[in-house]
Formats: structure tokens, C-alpha cells, sequence
């Protein structure tokens, strides 16, 4: 009987590991191998275990965390906010809910709960939608408002949100069509007129009208690859029905339109009863849709985000907790630097202090906390791994000496 042979090489059943065998012929394990790398280069296989385009899992309802899990999941990394800890783990939840809801079923419909998140910057807004990505397996993109432009300025066409998402979600359009998208600082989009910040407002209502289209639901053309459109480029249609958009914003001198609806609310007998309850400290927690609106969000927007939650401003015992209990905490990051040239790294509790009380008088908040102790630590991680050090305690003393050496005001800039 004639010898086994490799259709591709020619090298017979003795000179090879393996011959699998074809109709007509046969392959060995190297020809293969070189197949596969040359199907790979031409970018024609899928990734091992990825669903291929227009494919996705099933959402089962049993596997996804519960709204207490994923709060518990937060609190992890994320100190204090808890309601908008509560409203997003509800809110995701019902997304998944959404998406497992049977279509033949009796003519309820479980519609989409957008979420609007209102806090000064650097109170966690970003580090939360962050967070929650990290837990979901539903693609996640974070974009920012500010680069919305409405036609004939420069900048992105609000659809560059999809082609993102589409990124993230390597391309399986299925899979985009029920992801997650966290777009920042959306109070930088409200109408000119009723905003206080005018530098950076080059958009308005157009872009508001824009986004109005992709919460509601709409089948939109992406260009590919995130590229500016082109008459001949090939579209992908992204249909955002089943999209969950989660919105961020700091809205500055929100606070004032909150009191002013507190204070015309405030006249008359009944209402005095009132007044005294409420908080003059916090009162970003009194936040309604409407002051959205006196913002200068537009009513229909407001409609498409129902879910209305705000952040608390950072005090000092909020960010004396942020720099040490979250899982990945400055602190901790800074102790594994060390422990990696096998040197023990403490704080002493009044260097903390001292740290926590240059952010607040500074105004640095959370963001800054790391400026800080990057400037007190630069010297130790420039000196220690040379040394034989086993030890390195931070001291009031030394985090005084060290901040005095570094320039503050520069970090203030670069906060
Ligand atoms: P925002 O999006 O509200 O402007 P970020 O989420 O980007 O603020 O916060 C900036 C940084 O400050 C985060 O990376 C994190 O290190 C820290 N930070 C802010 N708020 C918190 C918080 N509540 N808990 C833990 N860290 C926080």
C-alpha cells in the first residue's frame, strides 16, 4: 500500500506528529499550524470562545448579581455615594431584566431606565460607571459630552458614541446593541442661554436633540472604525433601543437653581414647617428634574434619563477613607510599589491627616490626594530600591518636609 503523505509538503507518515486526513488528501500538523497563521493574518477567524458577528448569550437572569451584590461590589472601591450606588445597581439590573424579557409575552414592556448622575467633579462619578463595567460582561464605553459637536464646528458627530461601543464590543453588532454607555460631563451640552458656564459651550440644543434620538431609540448608521463619515465608506446599522446610557455631569451652580426652587416652594404657613428640615449644606440631595431643566437640559432629554441620582461633595472624612479602604487604594498601590523591592511601606496616622488636610485646603478633592502623595513619596521610590532598606515609614514630619519641597501650586494646576 502506498505511504501516507502531507497534500501540502509531501513528507510522509514516519516524518510527521500527525496526518489528519481530507477527501482527497491529507494535512499534517505544521501545514496546519502555517494555515492558521495564515487565515489568522488575513483576519478572517474569530477569537477563540468569541461569539461570532451577530451572536449573543442569552441572558440568564440566575447569573447576574443582584442589585444588593452589585451595591456590595461597589463599596468595595467606591466610598459613600450611596445613592447613586443604589439607583445604578437597580438600574442595571433592570437593564438585564430587559434584555432576558420574553417577546411573546402579554403586551408588557419593560421600557429602558436612563440614568442621570449629578456631582461636583472628582466625587466618583466616572470611578463608579468604571466599577460597574468591571462586573457586567455586557460591552462598556465611557465618552465625553464636550467633544459633541452639532455640524460645521469640529469635533465628534454624537453616532461616534456607537462606533465606540461597537469597539468595545469587537465589533459583534448583537452584542453593542445592549451595552452600557457612560457619557460624561452631559451638562457641558445644555442649552447656551440657561448655562452659567459659557467657556466651553459650543453645542447646545442640536447635540441635545441628537442624544434625544440615541436614548429613545433609533437605528443609526456607524461609520466604520470611528472614522468621519465618507459618501463611499461602508455603514454598520446599530439599532440603540435596548442600550443602556448612563449619564454624568457636575452641573455647577445646579445648587443655586435647587434653592431657588426651595425657597419660591418655601412661602406660606405650611411650607415654613418645612424649611427647617431641609439641609442648606447638601442640597444637591433635593434635586428634581426640573432644575435639570432650568439648567438648560431640554424636557424631552430629561424624559429619556428617569433615573435622577446625585453625588455628595467629599468631605474630609470622605476623603481620609478614600485614600486607605478602597480595594485598590492610593495607599495600597503605594505599598505594593515597595513590597516589590521588599520594602515594608507605613503611614504614620497624622502624615494621613496631614495629606487629607492639603487636599481640602488646596481644593485638590479626591483627584488630588494622589498628586500629594506622589510628591511625598518621589524621593523614598528614587532612593529605597538602591538601599537595604526592609522598612519605610511615612512621619508627619516627612510628609511636611516633602510637600514643602514639592511646588503645591503646581499640582493645584495639574489637579
Ligand atoms: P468624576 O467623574 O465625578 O469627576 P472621578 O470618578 O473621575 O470623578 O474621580 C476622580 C478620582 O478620585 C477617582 O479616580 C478616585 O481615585 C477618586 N475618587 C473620587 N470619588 C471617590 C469615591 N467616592 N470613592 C473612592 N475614590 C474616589
Amino acid at each position: 500500500m502506498a505511504k501516507k503523505t502531507c497534500s501540502f509538503c509531501g513528507r510522509d507518515e514516519s516524518q510527521v506528529k500527525i496526518l489528519i486526513s481530507g477527501l482527497n488528501g491529507f494535512i499534517c500538523e505544521q501545514c496546519a499550524q502555517q494555515a492558521y497563521q495564515i487565515c489568522q493574518q488575513a483576519g478572517v477567524l474569530d477569537a477563540p470562545g468569541k461569539k461570532s458577528k451577530g451572536e449573543v448569550e442569552e441572558v440568564d437572569l440566575k447569573k447576574v448579581p443582584k442589585p444588593k451584590e452589585i451595591k456590595a461590589y461597589l463599596d468595595q472601591y467606591v466610598i459613600g455615594q450611596d445613592d447613586a450606588k443604589r439607583h445604578l445597581s437597580v438600574a442595571v439590573y433592570n437593564h438585564y431584566k430587559r434584555l432576558a424579557q420574553p417577546k411573546d409575552d402579554d403586551g408588557v414592556e419593560i421600557e429602558k431606565s436612563n440614568i442621570i448622575m449629578v456631582g461636583q467633579t472628582g466625587t466618583g462619578k466616572t470611578l463608579l460607571a468604571r466599577t460597574i463595567a468591571k462586573l457586567l460582561h455586557v460591552p462598556f464605553t465611557i465618552v465625553d459630552a464636550t467633544v459633541f459637536t452639532e455640524a460645521g464646528y469640529v469635533g465628534e458627530d454624537v453616532e461616534s458614541i456607537l462606533s465606540r461601543l461597537l469597539q468595545a464590543a469587537d465589533y459583534n453588532v448583537a452584542a453593542a446593541e445592549r451595552g452600557i454607555v457612560f457619557v460624561d460631563e452631559i451638562d457641558k451640552i445644555a442649552r447656551k442661554s440657561d448655562n452659567p458656564s459659557i467657556t466651553r459651550d459650543v453645542s447646545g440644543e442640536g447635540v441635545q436633540q441628537a442624544m434625544l434620538k440615541l436614548l429613545e431609540g433609533t437605528k443609526v448608521n456607524v461609520p466604520p472604525k470611528g472614522g468621519r463619515k465618507h459618501p463611499d465608506q461602508e455603514y454598520t446599522v446599530v439599532d440603540t433601543k435596548n442600550i443602556l446610557f448612563i449619564c454624568g455631569g457636575a452641573f455647577d451652580g445646579i445648587e443655586r437653581k435647587i434653592a431657588q426652587r426651595l425657597n419660591t416652594h418655601t412661602v406660606g404657613y405650611q411650607s415654613v414647617q418645612n424649611v427647617r428640615k431641609i439641609d442648606t449644606g447638601d442640597l444637591m440631595k433635593y434635586i428634581l428634574p426640573q432644575d435639570l431643566k432650568s439648567f438648560g437640559l431640554i424636557p424631552e432629554l430629561i424624559g429619556r434619563l428617569p433615573v435622577l441620582t446625585y453625588l455628595q461633595p467629599l468631605d474630609r472624612t470622605a476623603l481620609r477613607r478614600i485614600l486607605v479602604e478602597p480595594k485598590n487604594s492610593i495607599l495600597r498601590q503605594y505599598e505594593k510599589l515597595f513590597a516589590m523591592d521588599g520594602i515594608q511601606l507605613t503611614f504614620k496616622e497624622e502624615a494621613l491627616d496631614f495629606i487629607v488636610d492639603k487636599a481640602l485646603e488646596y481644593k485638590l478633592g479626591a483627584r488630588g490626594l494622589r498628586s500629594i502623595v506622589e510628591a511625598i513619596m518621589i524621593d523614598a521610590m528614587y532612593e529605597k530600591p538602591s538601599s537595604r532598606a526592609k522598612k519605610f515609614e511615612v512621619t508627619l514630619d516627612y510628609a511636611k518636609q516633602q510637600v514643602d519641597k514639592a511646588n503645591l501650586q503646581k499640582l493645584q494646576q495639574s489637579a
